[in-house]
């Protein structure tokens, strides 16, 4: 059987398309395959899009920061004409709410040693900035059947980090499909409503893929970017034992609520991480307010198959998540029907990424992107594309891990950090803050 291309790429999520952008922009015949009909209509499609710079680790800073650059340039990153339009970046800036729940000197200490754009903000410049909002500490996060929930605070928020260059993507599946665009332009190709069903392979290498439909696809290189199904096409690989580091498929919901009268959060808002109510908020279309979980350890989490798993919103968490949001914002309206959309988080043992090879020879993954990647994909289609060019041609990424030149802001990136092979990486937040 001859070679249908050079690279399978199993996935036409965000990160997906990136990869395939970046690698024929170096020249490799590429294929997306994906079970949904179009690009970006898996876990991508209900994204916050949002673009925030404070993560744990000072790599999780530098890949964000990183990104902002495309996100602002996001014509130029795509190059062609789409006739769909292109994504909106909504340059709000976001707030990192300072509390005893947030490392702030180390998230300082990341930002200044990556020239990462904030200011300082006080108490009182956080309540003229939002009026709305009441900047007691509520700390710690709970849930409404908690009989402490409503208990009255006695002390004031610190102040907060402000980011000018932060924002969010409204519309994640139109950014996919941007990327689809320009990569096809390159020369990518892809199928949509096809799924892998097998990975083929010898004792060392892979060989291909089999289809739904019975088709055998060959190619020299598989890459896994199958976001929560990622473990599964782990097994199929016949790696399950083989990475350090495992992915699970995370249920997450997220909420959709009107503002107080007067507010108009998609004028006057921001995005805004608030761990101290265990949450993100940001304006969203309609002049609403969405709103998210940062994973507070008294919300249950709930582990499932990505195959079968309820997609409703479910009343409790509806509650915890707007009850919350209505301790900072007291004039918030509590509607009487819960509004939202349910989707899967790919989470990593140690909430961080893996972007590595595999012990197979020719299988790769970008996977564990734990539900805070998608800002990062232009970013990693383009080290995934530069590991796998080296690595094919001999490169030997687990003796010493390829050293990415992040191309805008002109730091290193140490690949070894998302290798699959690490220890779990202990300055994680272990949370969606990666
Ligand atoms: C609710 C929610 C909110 C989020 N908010 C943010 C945010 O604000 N900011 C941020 O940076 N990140 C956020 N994220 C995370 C971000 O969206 C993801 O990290 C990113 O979209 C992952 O992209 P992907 O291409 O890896 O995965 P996906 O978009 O899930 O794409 C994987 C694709 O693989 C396909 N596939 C799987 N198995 C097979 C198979 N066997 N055969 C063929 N195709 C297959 C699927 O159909 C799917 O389309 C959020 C995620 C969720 C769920």
């Amino acid at each position: 059987m001859k070679n249908n291309c050079d690279v399978i790429i199993i996935g036409a999520g965000i990160i997906g398309c990136c990869i395939a952008f970046e690698l024929s922009k170096k020249g490799y015949r590429t294929l997306n395959i994906d079970f949904q009909p179009a690009a970006g209509a898996g876990s991508t499609s209900n994204s916050c899009g949002n673009v925030r710079f404070y993560y744990s680790t000072r790599d999780g800073v530098a890949l964000a920061y990183e990104s902002a650059w495309y996100w602002h340039n996001w014509r130029k990153y795509i190059g062609v004409r789409d006739d769909r339009g292109l994504a909106a970046y909504h340059n709000t800036g976001s707030i990192f709410i300072k509390n005893q729940a947030v490392d702030w000197p180390k998230v300082k200490a990341n930002f200044d040693s990556l020239g990462v754009k904030y200011e300082d903000w006080d108490l009182a410049t956080l309540q003229r900035k939002i009026p709305v909002a009441d900047f007691h500490s509520f700390y710690p996060p709970r849930r409404p059947e908690d009989p402490e929930f409503l208990a009255p605070s006695g002390s004031w928020l610190e102040g907060a980090c402000y980011t000018p260059e932060s924002g969010y993507v409204g519309d994640p599946q139109l950014a996919t499909q941007n990327v689809e665009c320009a990569a096809r332009a390159a020369g990518a190709n892809f199928k949509f409503n096809r799924r892998v069903t097998a990975i083929r392979c010898d004792s060392r290498k892979v060989l291909g893929v089999t289809l739904d439909n019975d088709e055998p696809i060959d190619a020299p290189v598989i890459v896994n970017v199958s976001g929560p199904h990622s473990f599964k096409i782990t097994e199929m690989a016949g790696l399950s034992e083989s990475n350090n580091i495992k992915t699970r498929a995370l249920r997450h919901e997220v909420h959709v609520v009107p503002p107080p009268e007067g507010y108009r959060p998609e004028e006057d808002g921001y995005h805004t991480n608030d761990a101290d109510i265990g949450a993100y908020y940001r304006p969203e279309a309609g002049n609403m307010i969405l709103t998210g979980s940062v994973d507070p350890a008294c919300d249950p989490q709930d582990w499932v198959d990505p195959d079968n798993f309820d997609n409703q919103v479910s009343e409790s968490q509806w509650k915890a998540q707007v009850y919350r949001l209505a301790r900072r914002i007291p004039a918030l309206p509590i509607p009487n029907k819960p509004s939202g959309i349910v989707d899967l988080y790919d989470v990593s043992d140690d909430w961080l990424p893996i972007y590595d090879r595999s012990d197979l020879g020719g299988f790769y993954q970008a996977i564990g992107s734990s539900g805070n990647q998608f800002k990062t994909a232009p970013v990693v289609g383009g080290m995934m594309a530069e590991l796998i060019d080296k690595v094919q041609n001999g490169y030997d990424h687990d003796a010493s891990p390829l050293q990415f030149k992040l191309p805008h802001l002109g730091h290193t990136i140490d690949m070894g950090a998302f290798h699959r092979n690490r220890k779990i990486n202990r300055d994680s937040s272990f949370s969606v803050i990666g």
